[in-house]
């Protein structure tokens, strides 16, 4: 089997004081994309967070992680967030598309509104048309991420108007309250119903993150993790991120499945190499 790809959402859009481990500068973050890929991971996720850190949609925070990843050399695949949690003005538009000036390798592209947790998180289709007209400009892929069944069709249709280009590169986000229940059903069901050409990927939250992990592993899908969708290792003990992507890596090697260099998720996700 092709080898997994792991991805670390390594820092979120929890309060800074939900863990000890959560990287709380953007200098931190660019420190924890490097250790992170070191340890396994071909993507880190991002969500920038300020000098206090807080979470944050400014560039300037995002701009200074992606320094510091790029300063070292570390070729992983830089995946930056067009949403802004709960923290910010998740509903500020121009804030969101605003990042993708940066030019990551990928970028968020939540495929749909939803009530999410407690709030409404929009994504309403002019914007969605606005955020893949504007990635496709840039050449940043989407991560298309899917929280129910019927995204999939909102996906499929943009890919049949080219706005999004194959191969599509799935993140099924199962656990938000308001979106899909993290259940082996439904992942079975996500499954069954891709578009075309699509490779995938799943994160789960909590406690569900590692069976999810689990199950991409033997299923052929990619796996995601990291501190942004679980805090813990074990229950009652907080993780790091690197504990969380070494042990993916060492689940998937027992499991028979060798994990992807950047390089390698490079190549399965089409995504040219980086630029200096
Ligand atoms: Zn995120």
């Amino acid at each position: 089997m092709y080898p997994l790809i792991i991805n670390a959402a390594i820092s979120g859009a929890a309060p800074p004081t939900a863990s000890i481990h959560l990287p709380k500068s953007p200098e931190a973050i660019g420190r924890e994309a490097i250790a992170c890929a070191e340890a396994g991971a071909s993507i880190v996720h991002i969500h920038a967070r300020d000098d206090d850190g807080v979470h944050s949609g400014r560039l300037e925070h995002f701009s200074r992680a992606l320094d510091v990843i790029k300063d070292s050399g570390c070729d992983v695949i830089v995946n930056f967030t067009t949403s802004f949690g709960g923290a910010s003005p998740q509903n500020d538009y121009q804030l969101r598309l605003a990042v993708l000036d940066l030019r990551p390798d990928l970028a968020s592209f939540d495929a749909g509104t939803l009530n999410f947790n407690d709030s409404v998180f929009l994504n309403d289709p002019a914007f969605l048309r606005d955020l893949a007209l504007r990635m496709k400009e840039r050449n940043v892929k989407p991560e298309l991420e899917i929280f129910d069944e019927g995204m999939l069709g909102t996906v499929e249709r943009l890919a049949d108007e080219g706005l999004i280009e194959e191969p599509l590169f799935i993140q099924f986000v199962l656990g938000i309250r308001g979106g899909a229940r993290a259940t082996p059903a439904n992942l079975n069901h996500l499954v069954s119903a891709l578009p075309r050409n699509a490779i995938w990927s799943v994160a789960a939250i909590g406690r569900d993150q590692l069976r999810f992990d689990a199950m991409a592993i033997a299923m052929g899908g990619h796996a995601r993790t990291g501190l942004e969708d679980n805090l813990y290792y074990s229950k009652g003990e907080l993780a790091t991120n690197v504990q969380l992507v070494s042990r993916v890596k060492v689940l998937s090697e027992l499991m028979g499945r060798e994990v992807a260099t950047p390089e390698q998720a490079r190549g399965l996700l089409q995504i040219d190499k980086p630029t200096s």
